[in-house]
Parts: structure tokens; C-alpha cells; sequence
């Protein structure tokens, strides 16, 4: 049934890019109100929610599996069946539980880090602008239903199938339906022409494509699956995801280790045949101890688990990174490009001043509340009695798309919807008590020629009340002022224009440095009077910036504040400090970028190089390199030259992080090693090329990114760190075993090495993985790309500085209860409980030198006592299931048998107990060497 519905549904709107726009909205039942929003209620109920069902994941019983075949649980499956072969049925069920343990242990990780992920995507919903109740709203895109007038615009991703009712200059890109990457043009007119495929139809857009410039409304004819894209969605929903670097790092790093740990086993198996000819099965049995203890099990599914943590860590600081390998880019970081408005600035526009070639105007009041006063001289001054004044605001207002919504309740703020800088032309217009909608019915805009960065300006053209000078129309523009004074030839001056001269231009510029010196944006506004002797198309959309935006008047300059960010100054000092270099990629002007370049820090000199677009236009990659060593500020460029800074950094060797928020900034975010994207002020498509969203565009939050980047790299190698020191331990007393021909009866069972790698090393581990960042890991250089994660550093440290100290403290403890009972007058136990209590006191001994071991990877330099010696409550709740283990193996009978244990004296636990805190002590000492000397390297 529902199907037919939407059969029939599809049959009727088929040939709705040959209807009038009127027709194709009265068979989608709507009109240019929109619906009501209890229709939309209905309709959705109808047709569904707007989404694209997710395929099914994989079988979760098969994705629990997969965990049971990898190498090492094949080979503990074979040992297994090996120690039943041999008549030791105990150890083979004890062996095969390990390796159960183990799977549900790594699969839960692994469940954990997708939940986590999950989440992630939930939290980048995406919007729509739609026309509902009459009135423009914002809504979930879900919530989309047929019928809805929707709203588009440049950098838009649209969300659903529809008919445009008007549009303006609109080029879609299409390229995830049909692989063309170049925009295509798109109109609203009826189309009759016949044999073009649905997605070339030009009154037709799809979802799951994107705008790549102009503006447009459309009806929505379909949605969810019943889109085009929903139908092909299945194709890319199989797309699979790529191994991260680390995934492939950690790869390689277990493959490395499973080798050694195999040779270790080959040639421990050749010695006990050979050397001390034991059973086949039993030299079997014992060199697999040797690969398990060797072998970093767990560490996979620990690193993705902790990896997800950061990522949920970084959203709670406004940083929603996409890819989970996005985290230890960040860490890698060395550069990072940052646009300025919005950024670095808070991006709440205020006009303070405004200019005339004869006057200057200061303007009171804070924010976007349309309370304050236009002031020259000490008068106050309204645009009732000053012409010229009233035309600069009013073309700019008019000249705007933004609206600023007032409180809702007394305690909410003035709030913007668009762009900012629009906004508060606005808000200074109704200061000056000019009644901008009445403005705007008077002479209503027929076209717009939206705003683009790489003109910098943006132009409305609208119909006049009445004809001026024989005109009927009049175009307004705004932007940046050099952009606008090349356009202009004449001046508007006591309600009337002048030919513009090149001191009047000299001294307009002046002013702009004037205020641009003090950080202050500024927008120069000019007019254009448009007769029938221009030559203009007939139609409209005919008109283009080229046959517009020439001949202008220049009207005057409107100055706003945009004040840095309070939280930047210390970020950029910071950045500075992780000698992590910031360039200001700017569309904004010179002077303006290096003044609030100044006051936040990020430049130092008195005299900074400031490129200019044009100058970077022309400058070669080896003069653009040169530059690129000095303090530099790049200002008054397009989005796409970011491309190339970006790409010249990476070729010197830099990793970078670049800030973008436009469609032509995807290139350079894609090309960046972390894309960023705003998240309040960026597009969609935008959004979708980026690495990493911050949902509160500001560059503080890049910076504690980073932070976690560096973090969880380090927590990475302290887990490895960890679990590296015990393998020296678990092998060394084989090896006195074999060495001594069995003189020295074997200290450590197969079946205690498997628990400590397997029981109770692995739940500290995890918590190693939830360390926060370190005190000072912004006081250091990025990480190298190249740098490994098992450095010489962690090799030495893990294996044989800790190792070495482990496996003397664990042999002592094996000495310590033979001494105890006589030896060296007697021989070693070799069987017996005294055996089994020796056994128990090395395994025991390394359990316990672990605890100290696990409290002391929680830091690499620092003092663990600056970060609270118990402050790891996963830690600490590891270690109490660490004890509570070990007190049960030592204690419980039927467990003894398995694991060849005797329960110990009280001489025994004093010596247990003193363990973890000398080892703490060692390495306490370690640490603060290392401190001092670093120090005096650094100095
Ligand atoms: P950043 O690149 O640091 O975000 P920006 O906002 O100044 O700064 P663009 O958005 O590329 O960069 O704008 C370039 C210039 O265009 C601005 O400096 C300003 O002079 C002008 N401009 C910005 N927004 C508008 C607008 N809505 N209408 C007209 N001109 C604008």
C-alpha cells in the first residue's frame, strides 16, 4: 500500500518541471506561504521522516567472532588441544577460557569505541532554512516533508528533492549523483525540452548535492528514500572505512612484536627440547607461555577505545572530530592557518563609526539592540535631517540579507540570523531612525547579486519609488572599500553626485587605514542609478556583477568593531609556547588583520610582511617559502589561494591545520592534515570537507584539540610502556630455568604468565588510556609524523630499564621463600608446596611491582603526585580487581590447582606490600633527574 502511494506520488510530480511555478505548488498542495505547521505535522506522519535508513551493520554475533581468530587466539585455541593431548586437561580449559576472556574483553572495547563514534555522528544534526506559517524558520533537516518551501544559498547542502520557484544565479554541484564535479547552472523556469535525464533538468535539485553559488526557493517533491540520492544510497553505504595511520602504525607495531615474540617461543622450544629435553608437549606448552607474554594482546581494541574517550572529551570543548584519526593528526600539529572574523574575533559586528567625505558620525550602544545614538561633534544627529546620511544607511541596510530577531523572553539576546556583518547595518539604520521595512516596501529588491569573497562586495538592485533622473531602477553595493572605490567614478555629496577625484579617493582611503590601523572592519557603500540608455538585458537574471557593479557613487564608509575573542590571547600563547606557528589567512583588509593580529600575539615584530592576495597572485613557490619563514599575515586573499600556503607548508614539512567556513575553502580544508570547519558561521560544504567541526567557531578550542591530540598519543605510549615493562619479567625466569639446565626449577608457569597478561595487567591498562593531559604538554615541540610509537626511548625503558628491575624483584621473591625454608643449605624447591609458594611470590612479586608500574606510567615527566597519586579512578578500580584476583588465585582451592598456587605467610606479604611504592620511589627519582636535565637543555 504505501509503496503504491509513493508510486503514484512519483508518477504525478514527474513532469513538474513543465508546470508554471503556481501549477507545480498547487500539485504539492502549497503555496509561496508555505505550510502550516500542523500540515507539515500531517505530512509527515504520511511520507516519514527525511533521513536515508542506514543499512544494517554487520551481524553482531559475527563481529563477536572475529575477535576469536586472530593469530594469537588460533595459536591459544592449538595450545589448548595441545595441553588436553598432553593429559593436562586443566591448563587446556584454562587456556582456552584466557582466550574467551580475552574475546569478550576486546569485542566490549571495541562496542564501546562504536557507541562513542555513534554518538559523535548524532551530534552534527543539519538544518534547513524552510518557509512555514509565512514565516522564514530554521528546522532539522529530518523534519523536512513534501511540500515545504525551502531555502537555499551559497554553500548550502540540500537536503531533500525539489522544484525551484525562484532562484538567482544558482549553481548546484552535483557531483556525489552523477561524478561531474563542475556546477551546473540550475533556474526556476518551466523546462519543455524533452530527452534530458532527470538530473539534467535545470528547474530540478537533488538532495545530497550541494550549492556552489547563488540563491533560490524550491518546493520540495520528495524525501528520505524516495529521493534520487536515497535510491542510489545503498552503493554508498558500502563504502569501507580506511585504516587510520595509528590503526596502521598499531598494525605494523603487533605484527613486529608477534614476530619477536614467536622467535622468542621457536628458540625457548628448541632449548627445552634440546637443551633441557622436556616432552614435546610440554616444551610446546611452555614456549607458547613465552609468545603470550611477548605478544601485546588488547592493544587494538585500548588504543580505539581511547582514541573514541578523546573524541567525546574534544566535543565537550566544541571540537566534533569526524574521523577518529583526526585525533592524532592534531597531536602532530605544527601549523595552523586561521581565518580572523569569527575565529579569532568574536563576530558580533557593532558599527561604531560612520563616514562621509564631510563628516564623521561616532555611533553608542553595544551589540544588536537598536538602542544608541548616531553622535557628530557633540550633536546628535538622526537621518531625518541629514540626506546624505540617511542614503549610506539605507542602501547598506537594504543592501543586506540578515535579520536580527529581538529577546523572546526578557532574559534572551538580541539574536542574528545570517551574517553579522549584514546584521548590524540593520540595527545602525534603526539607530539613525530610519524604518528599514518601510524602506524595503518602498523600493523592493528585484535582484541580488550575492555577496562572494572573492569580489569582497555584494550588490541589490532594486525599483524606485518614483523615477530619479529619468531612472526607474537603482543598484546598491557594499564591501570591502578597495574592492568598491575601483567600481566608483563619482561621489555623492549634498544629495547630489560629483565626479570623483583622486585626492577625494586618496582621502577616503586614508580614513580606511585610520580605522583599520585600530582593528576596526570597514565597508565603503555606493550607488548606481540604472537607466534605459545602459544597455542593460532585459531580463534580470541576464544581469551580471561585470554589467552591474561599474560607474558606481560612492556614498561613505560604515566602521564596525569586532572584538577579539577573550580566550585567544592565552591560546595563541600557548600555541607559542608548543612552538606551533599561527598564519592569519584573512579576506579582510591589511591594516584591520595585523592590528588584531598585534593585540591577540600571534604576531611579535613591530613591522610584520602583510601579502596581499594580488602579491601572492604573482609570487613563485620558492618566494612564497622564503616568506613563509618570517612572521606573515596574508590579507585580502580568496579562499582558493589558501590552497596554495597550505600545500607550500606541507612541502616544507609542516603538518597543518587550517580554519575555513566557504564552499571554495574546501579545497584548502581537504588538502589541510586537519581541516577545520565552523561550525555556527560555516556551510555545509564546508562542514563536509572538513576533519574537524568546532560548534563554537573559536580558536581556543583548536588549540585544547590539539592538546587532547598530544594527550592521547602519550596515554597511547604509556599503555605500551606498561605493558612492555612486565613481558622482561615474564620471560627472564624461562630463561634461568633453561640456562640453569632446570637447576633453577621453573619460577613462573605457563598458566601465571596467561594471568598477568591477560587478568591482571589488562583493566590498569585501559585506565592508562583515560589520562587527561599532562601539566606542560604544550610546553614541548609537536610530535614528527615520523616519530614511531615504539621509540629507542620505550624500548629501553620498557624492557630493559623496568623489566630488568621487575625480573630482579620477582627472582628475589622466588629466592626470598626458598631462602626462608632453608636454601641455600637445601636445594631449590622443585616441587611441593614450597614449590608452588615460590611460584606464587614471582607471580605475586610482578603483580604488585605492575601496580607501582601502572601509578608511574600515568606521567612521563611530570611528578605523579601532581596529578594525585590515586586520581585514575579506572586505574584505581583496576588495581582493586588486580589485588582481589591475585588474593583469589593465591586462596580459592579449585583456582590453586590451575594456576599452581600455595597460599603465603605474612614475611611473604610485607614483602609484597613494600613493592609498590618502591617502585614508585625509583622511578619518582627517575623522573626528577629527567626534569632538571631537560631543563638545562632547554635553556
Ligand atoms: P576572514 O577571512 O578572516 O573570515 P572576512 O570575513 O573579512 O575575514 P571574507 O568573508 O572573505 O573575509 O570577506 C572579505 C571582505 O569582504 C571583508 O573584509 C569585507 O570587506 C567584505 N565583506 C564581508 N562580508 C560582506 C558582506 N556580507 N557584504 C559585503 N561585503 C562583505
Amino acid at each position: 500500500m504505501e509503496k503504491k502511494n509513493e508510486a503514484l506520488k512519483e508518477k504525478s510530480t514527474e513532469n513538474i518541471c513543465k508546470l508554471t511555478v503556481e501549477d507545480a505548488c498547487k500539485l504539492l498542495d502549497t503555496n509561496a506561504n508555505g505550510l502550516t505547521s500542523e500540515e507539515a505535522k500531517r505530512r509527515q506522519q504520511k511520507y516519514g521522516r527525511n533521513i536515508i535508513s542506514e543499512k544494517k551493520d554487520k551481524s553482531p554475533i559475527l563481529v563477536f567472532l572475529s575477535n576469536f581468530t586472530g593469530l594469537m587466539a588460533i595459536l591459544l585455541w592449538t595450545g589448548g588441544i595441545i595441553a588436553f593431548v598432553a593429559d593436562m586437561p586443566q591448563l587446556g580449559i584454562a587456556i582456552w577460557m584466557v582466550n574467551i576472556i580475552n574475546g569478550i574483553f576486546s569485542y566490549w572495547q571495541e562496542h564501546r569505541a562504536g557507541k562513542a563514534t555513534e554518538a559523535l555522528k548524532k551530534m552534527l544534526p543539519s538544518y534547513t532554512r524552510v518557509i512555514r506559517d509565512g514565516q522564514e524558520q530554521q528546522i532539522l533537516a529530518e523534519d523536512l516533508v513534501p511540500g515545504d518551501i525551502m531555502l537555499i544559498e551559497e554553500g548550502d547542502k540540500i537536503s531533500a528533492d525539489a522544484r525551484l520557484i525562484a532562484s538567482s544565479d544558482l549553481q548546484v554541484n552535483q557531483s556525489t549523483l552523477t561524478g561531474e564535479s563542475n556546477p551546473v547552472r540550475k533556474a526556476y523556469d518551466p523546462v519543455l525540452r524533452e530527452g534530458l535525464s532527470r538530473f539534467e533538468i535545470p528547474n530540478l535539485i537533488f538532495a545530497g548535492t550541494s550549492v556552489s553559488s547563488g540563491t533560490g526557493k524550491a518546493v520540495i517533491i520528495s524525501t528520505g528514500m524516495s529521493t534520487e540520492f536515497g535510491k542510489i544510497a545503498d552503493l554508498t553505504q558500502t563504502l569501507k572505512e580506511e585504516k587510520s595511520p595509528l590503526e596502521k602504525e598499531l598494525d605494523k607495531l603487533t605484527k613486529q612484536i608477534s614476530i619477536i615474540a614467536i622467535s622468542a617461543g621457536v628458540i625457548f622450544f628448541a632449548a627445552a627440547v634440546f637443551f633441557v629435553r622436556q616432552p614435546l608437549a610440554q616444551a610446546f606448552i611452555f614456549s607458547l607461555g613465552m609468545v603470550v607474554a611477548f605478544i601485546p594482546e588488547g592493544l587494538l581494541p585500548t588504543v580505539t577505545l581511547s582514541l573514541a574517550m578523546a573524541v567525546q572529551r574534544m566535543a565537550k570543548e566544541h571540537a566534533l572530530v569526524k574521523k577518529l584519526s583526526a585525533v592524532e593528526t592534531l597531536g602532530c600539529t605544527s601549523v595552523i592557518c586561521s581565518d580572523k572574523t569569527g575565529t579569532l574575533t568574536q563576530n558580533e559586528m557593532t558599527v561604531s563609526n560612520l563616514w562621509l567625505l564631510d563628516q564623521e558620525f561616532e555611533v553608542t550602544g553595544l551589540g544588536y539592540a537598536p538602542e544608541g545614538k548616531i553622535i557628530a561633534g557633540q550633536q546628535e544627529v538622526s537621518a531625518a535631517n541629514n540626506g546624505d546620511l540617511k542614503l549610506l544607511l539605507t542602501a547598506a541596510a537594504l543592501c543586506s540579507n540578515a535579520r536580527v530577531i529581538p529577546p523572546k523572553e526578557e532574559s534572551e539576546r538580541y539574536t542574528v540570523l545570517g551574517d553579522p556583518t549584514e546584521a548590524c547595518l540593520g540595527v545602525v539604520a534603526k539607530k539613525a531612525g530610519i524604518d528599514v521595512d518601510e524602506q524595503s516596501t518602498l523600493t523592493p529588491r528585484l535582484r541580488e547579486l550575492p555577496f562572494d569573497s572573492r569580489r569582497k562586495r555584494m550588490s541589490t538592485i532594486h525599483q524606485l519609488e518614483k523615477p530619479v533622473e529619468g531612472c526607474r531602477r537603482i543598484a546598491y553595493i557594499k564591501g570591502s572599500p578597495k574592492e568598491v572605490l575601483e567600481l566608483c567614478t563619482g561621489i555623492h555629496r549634498q544629495n547630489r553626485r560629483e565626479e570623483l577625484t583622486d585626492e577625494q579617493r586618496a582621502r577616503i582611503m586614508e580614513a580606511n587605514d585610520k580605522y583599520a590601523r585600530n582593528g576596526l572592519r570597514v565597508l565603503a557603500v555606493a550607488y548606481r542609478l540604472m537607466s534605459q540608455k545602459d544597455n542593460l538585458p532585459a531580463a534580470l537574471s541576464a544581469y551580471t556583477p561585470e554589467l552591474v557593479e561599474r560607474d558606481m557613487t560612492f556614498i561613505g564608509l560604515v566602521v564596525m568593531a569586532d572584538p577579539p575573542r577573550p580566550e585567544v590571547a592565552a591560546a595563541v600563547e600557548k600555541c607559542h609556547k608548543a612552538n606551533i606557528r599561527i598564519i592569519m589567512i584573512t579576506g579582510d583588509y591589511g591594516l584591520t588583520a595585523e592590528s588584531i593580529a598585534k593585540r591577540i600575539g600571534i604576531v611579535k615584530g613591530e613591522h610584520p610582511r602583510i601579502i596581499s592576495g594580488t602579491e601572492l597572485g604573482n609570487m613563485s613557490d620558492e618566494e612564497l617559502k622564503e616568506a613563509l619563514k618570517d612572521e606573515v599575515i596574508f590579507a585580502r586573499v580568496a579562499p582558493e589561494q589558501k590552497y596554495r600556503v597550505v600545500s607550500n607548508l606541507q612541502e616544507m614539512g609542516h603538518v597543518v591545520a587550517v580554519t575555513g567556513d566557504g564552499v571554495n575553502d574546501s579545497p584548502a580544508l581537504k588538502k589541510a592534515d586537519i581541516g577545520v570547519a565552523m561550525g555556527i558561521s560555516g556551510t555545509d560544504v564546508a562542514k563536509e570537507a572538513a576533519d574537524m567541526i568546532l560548534t563554537d567557531d573559536n580558536f581556543a578550542s583548536i588549540v585544547r584539540a590539539i592538546e587532547e591530540g598530544r594527550a592521547v598519543y602519550n596515554n597511547i605510549r604509556k599503555f605500551i610502556l606498561y605493558i612492555l615493562n612486565s613481558n622482561t619479567p615474564e620471560a627472564l625466569p624461562s630463561a634461568a630455568f633453561l640456562f640453569s639446565r632446570g637447576g633453577i626449577p621453573l619460577p613462573l608457569t605457563v598458566m601465571q604468565i596467561l594471568l598477568i597478561d591477560l587478568g591482571t595487567d589488562m583493566l590498569p591498562a585501559l585506565g592508562l588510556g583515560t589520562e587527561l593531559p599532562e601539566k606542560g604538554i604544550m610546553d614541548r615541540p609537536p610530535r614528527t609524523q615520523r616519530e614511531t610509537l615504539l621509540n629507542r626511548h620505550i624500548v629501553i625503558k620498557g624492557f630493559f630499564w623496568y623489566g630488568l628491575i621487575e625480573s630482579v624483584i620477582a627472582l628475589g621473591a622466588y629466592f626470598f621463600v626458598n631462602m626462608l625454608n632453608g636454601w641455600p643449605n637445601v636445594p631449590l624447591a622443585s616441587s611441593g608446596v614450597i614449590y608452588r609458594q615460590a611460584t606464587t611470590m614471582t607471580l605475586a612479586a610482578i603483580v604488585f611491582c605492575q601496580i607501582g608500574m601502572v601509578l608511574n606510567c600515568r606521567t612521563e615527566r611530570q611528578s605523579v603526585f601532581k596529578v594525585g597519586l590515586f586520581g585514575n579512578r579506572t586505574i584505581m578500580r583496576g588495581i582493586i580487581f588486580e589485588l582481589l584476583l591475585i588474593s583469589l588465585i593465591i586462596y580459592v582451592p579449585f583456582l590453586q590447582e590451575i594456576f599452581q598456587t600455595a597460599p603465603i605467610g605474612i614475611n611473604e606479604w610485607l614483602f609484597l606490600i613494600v613493592l609498590p611504592p618502591l617502585i614508585v620511589f625509583v622511578e619518582e627519582v627517575r623522573k626528577a633527574i629527567s626534569r632538571r636535565y631537560f631543563k638545562i637543555i632547554r635553556k
